[in-house]
């Protein structure tokens, strides 16, 4: 039995089916994102792992207990909101003391419990300020020390980084995240940013539509994505429609039009069931895509825009495949200019079946 699980889990408002049939099993320790477009249903899943929000069907288990009548504060789970809800009229330590005082635990004790939180977020030399004292960032730190003060089995955060800049945005996830390996407190974190999701999670849930359609580790869920859906929500994809015409033990082989791609192996999870004629998805990562400036490759191209990305270019070129996106290591060499003519490539591992049509084509 998994630490926390979520069987059968679904919650409708009225009509609307906002959470279907989930089912989520979620070891000690892990850090899982719940990732996907706005309303998919990441917040309501993770309110009724809270408690705030009943769910229609289904149980939830945690530790071997059914938590699923159970009332928020007989969870007794650590919550970080998107919008922190500091208290603005109490310092930092006092924020921080707070489920402390209302768990009755002893002063000597509570005192020690907020230093160590304070000094894990390292905020030890603001205890005295009040949250509007404070930079974004700070008080998001604040927001996580008193939600890991109570040493709550599972630490649940709603896009805790939303309302952070770019660039402090960054570092608050490496410093989550390194928080979390050091607490080791399993933690499940809403998202719909899938940079964030991947950097940070153990394992990432992508969910769509009220419905999970992966769950996986970032790394699985970029390189194998399991459906066309999760291709283009996690990172950049090309993605062609064609014909299987050959299915043998190397490869299938899918027509593209006038072209001919083969699909290495292992193939997707439905894969292997696929027939000659059926229609199917393929996906090709940008970075995946080389692109040879004297034209040669597969297919010629021409280079319609581009962008600098810093580390990277990233070009969008024109070719009988369609419009294809191609990402080149910036290796310091003059860019490649709008109009020019080019050749691209992949290889053979590089193209992932990743939709296959319930109709025959
Ligand atoms: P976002 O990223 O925009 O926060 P989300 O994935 O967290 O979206 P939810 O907030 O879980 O999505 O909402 C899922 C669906 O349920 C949406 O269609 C939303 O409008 C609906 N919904 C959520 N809460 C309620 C409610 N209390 N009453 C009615 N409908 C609701």
């Amino acid at each position: 039995m998994s630490f926390l699980t979520l069987a059968d889990v679904s919650k409708s408002f009225g009509n609307l089916h906002a959470v279907a049939d989930l089912n989520l099993s979620v070891e000690k320790g892990e850090f899982v994102s719940l990732l996907g477009p706005s309303g998919c249903g990441k917040t309501t899943t993770l309110q009724m792992i809270a408690g705030f929000v009943q769910a229609s069907t289904g149980r939830i288990v945690l530790d071997g207990r059914d938590i699923t009548d159970m009332k928020p504060n007989q969870r007794g789970l650590g919550i970080v909101f998107q919008s922190y809800a500091l208290f603005p009229h109490m310092t930092v330590a006092q924020n921080v003391r707070f489920g402390l005082d209302m768990r009755r635990v002893g002063k000597a004790e509570s005192e020690t419990r907020v230093r160590e939180a304070l000094s894990l977020v390292r905020l030890d030399a603001l205890a005295d300020r009040f949250p509007r004292e404070l930079s974004g960032g700070q008080r998001q730190r604040v927001a996580i020390a008193r939600a890991i003060v109570i040493a709550p089995p599972v630490l649940l955060l709603d896009e805790p980084m939303s309302n952070l800049d770019a660039k402090l945005r960054e570092e608050m996830q490496f410093e989550l995240r390194a928080i979390q390996r050091r607490v080791g407190t399993t933690t499940i974190m809403v998202t719909h940013d899938q940079s964030e999701a991947l950097s940070i999670s153990d394992r990432v849930v992508v969910m769509e539509a009220g419905r999970i359609t992966q769950v996986d580790t970032p790394y699985r869920a970029y390189e194998r994505p399991e459906n066309r859906f999760v291709s283009e929500f996690i990172g950049k994809a090309n993605l062609f429609s064609g014909t299987v015409v050959a299915h043998d033990d190397a490869n299938l082989h899918v027509t593209i039009g006038a072209d001919r791609i083969e699909v290495g192996r292992p193939l997707h999870p439905h894969g292997e069931s696929v027939a000659i004629g059926d229609a199917v998805t393929v996906c090709i990562r940008p970075e995946k895509v080389r692109l040879d400036v004297s034209g040669n490759g597969r297919v010629s191209a021409t280079v319609t825009s581009r962008f600098f990305l810093g580390s990277q270019w990233l070009y969008r070129v024109d070719c009988r495949l369609g419009e294809v996106l191609v990402c080149c290591q910036n290796e310091g060499d003059e860019p490649i200019a709008e109009g020019e003519t080019v050749g691209i490539d992949w290889k053979r591992e590089a193209v992932r079946l990743v939709g296959r049509d319930v109709h025959h084509a």
